[in-house]
């Protein structure tokens, strides 16, 4: 089918005629038959790399034209943009594009202005929790990977987002992207769509299992790779992509194995590496250093400067796309990752290697095999359409029986079919209580008849197993104040005020219960929270990911609990209660973290003690910051004392101790700029309009288009720099009797406020 006979908008034909886009590819071709472009809701479940973008944007553009507004929803926050970066494509047609992926906040108003608006998830659920007006708006919503249902995370609100947006909008046009996976027409029935349905791709898959000496592949070819004695098959078969130009995408099952992998993959690459390529290679590696000053960074920036790479969510969202970028350049050659690679980021290699297919799940009790289905979508990640012959997707296996198995378990297999996890109890209560709160529900009955558009009751038989979840979530809810229940039977809902507060801060209604107990024990007991027992209190929460203890740390932080016990918020748990004790110290282990980072502590002790990326340190000071941000509303609603709450959370929000917090304030004064200036007598913003130009110049270490914006943040009439000169260093020997954040000060080039420590 060419383009010109498709009716397309105007434009849209040229533009993809620009950029070698001639005709569909069958999978897309079907969907336009099946009505894509008429406002006809599709789910096409189609392979990997097979065009499922531009499916979604065929029916966003059309439905642009016929007037409205379309959503792009994404399952991360890290795909946003990059959908973003594909669809500003098209604001030569005159249409803007909008992301929105702050999970924390629910402001969103600009966005109706927007055309096309990329958010995940959870952004669209509090968008329409807290009303935004566009959502009327809306003609067409696309969910990408809407296979992710099935993740018992964050499916559920997925799921529950989709049945809201068809319930206000009962003529939106619903476009549903999904890996191959073995029930697509429970989804289309689900969805009220046509479903297209393909296992073609635009290059071939050659899926086979590396064993011996040689990968056989399904189609029974075979291909000689042999191990050297002693030596590693993944390094063979990386090694063997190399020497033939092409390049490889290892997925293992940690970050730790990530990190070991790619170091040692590093020495197979390296010595294939053209001369003339170390120096461009050298260049990301510098860029990645400066990033972060962690020994994750230096191990990252190491890798790279040899031609390899890892790829985790402990990395910054800077060295995450520089690895892409110089992956996609082909500079970097070999990138060794766990599984969030495979989700959606467009990085093709000519070879995939599956090296783990076993990860450790403490629910399960041990090593657990991977879902074919997310096997499938590592190996999908093969071959470069236009660069590679073909893909090569490869699983290794010590002997004929792992061999045998793995060709049975993941070659032969077809993925498992998607089902709901709706009925999972946090899932549940979350979704309900915001149902209610948002007037879609005001009773059980309205309740039931709402959940009746899930995919949950799509897959669940009669009315039976819903009613029952449903009845214990509204007793949960009852029980904590949250909804009050009238009428003969209990039937007629109503949120409270409190309520109503927790489902706008988007929390889980049990961290919220946790959190009142917690400032209501305080109060009872006649003490003033202390910022270890407030970040300790938001940690137990669910919805806080806590660090996990590691040998030792048991008898540590149970030493740490016993010192200061007074200072956390609520009785400690028996230690025989082992469940519960556990939680209390790994809650424990994670508020000594947010502490740290609130003491100044520098970012690369705080990785090295904890033993966690940048990314993680960053990570938990934004969801401690979001959940303190929530106990101060809470707080203030029961009539608590908000102010220590308010500290807390402004300290971890900067990384400061409070003296710098008047510095913090002003716009471009991060941890570590603040302390340099407060060293130097600088303590306020009044001090930033008052203070001598040199010394505040010596203390952003002389560069002066930094120091002269932020004399003018500070408010500064006249903030210029010109012919200032730095004050003279010499006797400001600051006293401080906490610990701090070294002020080494090694004049690095980004001054270390682009490290993470100053996102
Ligand atoms: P998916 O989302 O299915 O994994 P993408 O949408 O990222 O795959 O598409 C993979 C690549 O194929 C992109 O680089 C895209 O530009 C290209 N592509 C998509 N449709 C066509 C087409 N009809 N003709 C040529 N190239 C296409």
């Amino acid at each position: 089918m060419t383009l010109a006979d498709l009716g397309l908008p105007d434009g849209v034909a040229e533009r993809l005629h620009e950029e070698g886009i001639e005709s569909l590819y069958p999978p897309q071709a079907a969907a336009v038959e099946a009505g894509l472009l008429d406002d006809e809701s599709v789910v096409a479940s189609v392979p990997t790399a097979s065009g499922k973008t531009l499916v979604a944007e065929l029916a966003m553009l059309s439905a642009l034209e016929r007037g409205g507004t379309a959503l792009y929803v994404v399952p991360l926050r890290a795909l946003a943009s990059e959908k973003q970066a594909e669809f500003e494509r098209w604001t030569d047609l005159g249409y803007e594009v909008g992301v929105s992926t702050g999970n924390y906040d629910a402001d969103g108003e600009w966005l109706a202005s927007r055309d096309i608006i990329v958010a995940t998830s959870e952004k669209v659920d509090s968008l329409v929790r807290n009303d935004a007006p566009w959502i009327d708006d809306l003609a067409c919503v696309v969910a990408d990977e809407v296979h992710l249902v099935d993740d018992t995370e964050r499916g559920p609100t997925l799921e529950v987002t989709l049945a809201k947006l068809r319930a206000l909008n009962p003529g939106l046009q619903v476009v549903a992207l999904s890996a191959t996976v073995g029930n697509a027409d429970d989804v289309a029935r689900w969805l009220d769509a046509e479903l297209v349905e393909s296992t073609w791709r635009p290059i071939d898959l050659k899926r086979g299992v590396h064993v011996g000496s040689a990968i056989n592949f399904e189609d029974e070819g075979r291909r000689e790779v042999s191990v050297p004695p002693g030596g590693r098959q993944t390094s063979a078969l990386v090694a063997d992509t190399v020497d033939e130009g092409g390049s490889a995408l290892v997925f293992v099952n940690s970050r730790r194995n990530a990190e070991s992998a790619a170091d040692r993959l590093a020495d197979v690459v390296a010595e294939r590496l053209p001369d003339g390529e170390r120096a461009e290679l050298a260049g990301v590696a510098a860029e990645i250093r400066d990033d972060s000053d962690t020994e994750t960074s230096a191990d990252l920036a190491d890798a790279v400067a040899r031609g390899a790479a890892f790829h985790h969510a402990g990395l910054s969202p800077t060295q995450r796309s520089l690895v892409e970028d110089a992956f996609r350049d082909r500079l970097v050659r070999c990138i060794a990752a766990t599984p969030t690679l495979a989700a959606g980021v467009n990085t093709p290699a000519r070879r995939v290697i599956v090296r783990d297919w076993r990860r450790y799940d403490g629910d399960y009790g041990g090593m657990k095999p991977l879902d074919v289905l997310e096997v499938h979508q590592m190996m999908g990640r093969a071959g470069r359409p236009g660069l590679d012959p073909y893909g090569e997707a490869v699983l290794t296996a010590k002997s004929t029986e792992e061999y045998e198995d793995l060709v049975e378990r993941y070659v032969e297999a077809e993925p498992e079919p998607v089902r709901s996890k709706l009925a999972a109890e946090p899932a549940l209560r979350t979704h309900l209580l915001a149902t209610v709160a948002s007037g879609f529900a005001r009773s059980r009955e309205g309740l039931l008849e709402f959940l009746g558009r899930t995919l949950y009751a799509e897959q669940t038989d009669g009315r039976g197993e819903l009613t029952r979840v449903t009845d214990r979530a509204l007793d949960y809810l009852a029980a904590n104040d949250f909804l009050e229940r009238s009428g003969s039977d209990g039937g007629e809902l109503r949120v409270t005020s409190l309520g109503h507060t927790v489902s706008r801060l988007y929390l889980d209604p049990m961290s919220a219960a946790t959190v009142l107990d917690g400032l209501a024990w305080a109060e009872r007991e006649d003490r003033e929270p202390t910022p270890l027992g407030l970040y300790h209190l938001v940690a137990r929460t669910p919805d806080m990911y806590r660090l996990y203890l590691k040998s030792g740390d048991r008898e540590t932080y149970t030493e740490v609990a016993d010192e200061r016990e007074d200072e956390l918020l609520g009785p400690t748990p028996s230690e025989f209660d082992d469940v519960a004790f556990e939680a209390w110290l790994s809650a424990l282990k994670t508020a000594r973290l947010l502490e740290d980072w609130a003491n100044e502590a520098d970012e690369d002790r705080i990785t090295e003690r904890y033993g966690v990326g940048p990314g993680d340190v960053r990570g938990k000071t934004e969801a401690a910051e979001w959940l303190l941000g929530a106990a101060e509303s809470l707080a203030g609603e029961v009539g608590s004392p908000t102010a220590p709450v308010r500290d807390a959370k402004r300290r971890v929000a900067d990384g400061v101790t409070a003296e710098l917090l008047p510095l913090t304030e002003v716009r471009q004064v991060g941890r570590k700029r603040a302390r340099r200036l407060y060293e130097r007598g600088i303590e306020r913003r009044a001090d930033l309009r008052e203070a001598a130009k040199s010394t505040v110049l010596a203390a952003l270490q002389g560069r002066r288009r930094t120091a002269e914006r932020v004399l003018e943040n500070a408010g500064r009439p006249d903030p210029s720099m010109d012919g200032v000169d730095e004050a003279d260093e010499g006797g400001s020997a600051p006293e401080h009797g906490f610990a701090r954040a070294s002020s080494d000060d090694t004049g690095n080039a980004d001054d270390g406020q682009s490290s993470l420590g100053d996102f």
